[in-house]
C-alpha cells in the first residue's frame, strides 16, 4: 500500500466514524500495524479532516518520540497488536455506547449484523485510569477473544484484519447500544432475543 492509498484507507474510515456521530470534533484514533512499524493518527488531529501530517509512523518498541506527537492512546494500540494478531485498530467515542456501558457490563449483540461484526458480545471493561499506559494491559486482556471492548467512561476499542472492518465493528457497537436501548423501551426481553438461534447462525 503506498502513502497516498493509507491515507485515504485513514481519511475514509475517519469521515465514517465522524458523521456516523460516533466521534466529536477531535477525538478518537486509528492505527493500522505494517510489519514492525505502527501508523497511528496524531494527538489533537480531526479524524474527518485527515492530511498527510497527521499519520505518524511509530518503528519498533521504544516509546515514540515526543515531536512525533502520536495519539496519547498510542499504548492501547500496541498493547493490542502485541496481544492478538490483528491489523487495525480503530478507538472512538460512540454517545450510546458510553450512555450503555455506565449501567451495564457488557453489550450483547442482537442483530444478525451485531453477531457476525462482533460475535456475541462486547464487554465493558471498567479501570481507575481509563486511558494511556495504565489503560493498556487491561484493555490487551479484556480484548482477548473478542472483537471491540467498551472502556466504561472513554470510548470504544475495536480490532480488525484492516482498518474498514475495525471501523464497521465500531460502528456495530453503537448500532447495538441504540437497538438495545429501543428494544428495551419496547418491552423487550433481552436474554431471550439474545438466544435466538438466527443469531447463532449468523457467526
Ligand atoms: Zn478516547
Amino acid at each position: 500500500m503506498t502513502d497516498k492509498e493509507r491515507l485515504e484507507t485513514f481519511r475514509r474510515c475517519g469521515r465514517a466514524l465522524f458523521w456516523g456521530g460516533l466521534n466529536d470534533s477531535h477525538s478518537g484514533n486509528l492505527s493500522v500495524r505494517v510489519k514492525d512499524s505502527l501508523w497511528i493518527t496524531r494527538t489533537g488531529c480531526m479524524l474527518h479532516e485527515l492530511v498527510a501530517k497527521d499519520l505518524v509512523e511509530v518503528a519498533g518498541d521504544p516509546p515514540p518520540r515526543p515531536e512525533l506527537r502520536a495519539s496519547r492512546e498510542f499504548p492501547a494500540h500496541r498493547a493490542l497488536y502485541r496481544a492478538g494478531g490483528y491489523a487495525a485498530v480503530v478507538h472512538c467515542h460512540p454517545p450510546l455506547a458510553l450512555a450503555w456501558a455506565m449501567v451495564a457490563d457488557d453489550l450483547v449483540s442482537l442483530t444478525v449484523d451485531a453477531r457476525t461484526a462482533l460475535g456475541p458480545r462486547v464487554p465493558v471493561l471498567e479501570a481507575a485510569v481509563a486511558h494511556g499506559e495504565a489503560l493498556a494491559g487491561m484493555l490487551a486482556k479484556a480484548m482477548a477473544g473478542h472483537r471491540a471492548v467498551l472502556v466504561r467512561g472513554h470510548g470504544v476499542f475495536a480490532v480488525g484484519d484492516d482498518l474498514e472492518q475495525a471501523t464497521w465493528r465500531a460502528f456495530q457497537v453503537e448500532r447495538t447500544a441504540q437497538l438495545t436501548v429501543a428494544a428495551r423501551g419496547l418491552g423487550a426481553d433481552l436474554a431471550g432475543l439474545a438466544a435466538k438461534p438466527y443469531l447463532a447462525a449468523s457467526e
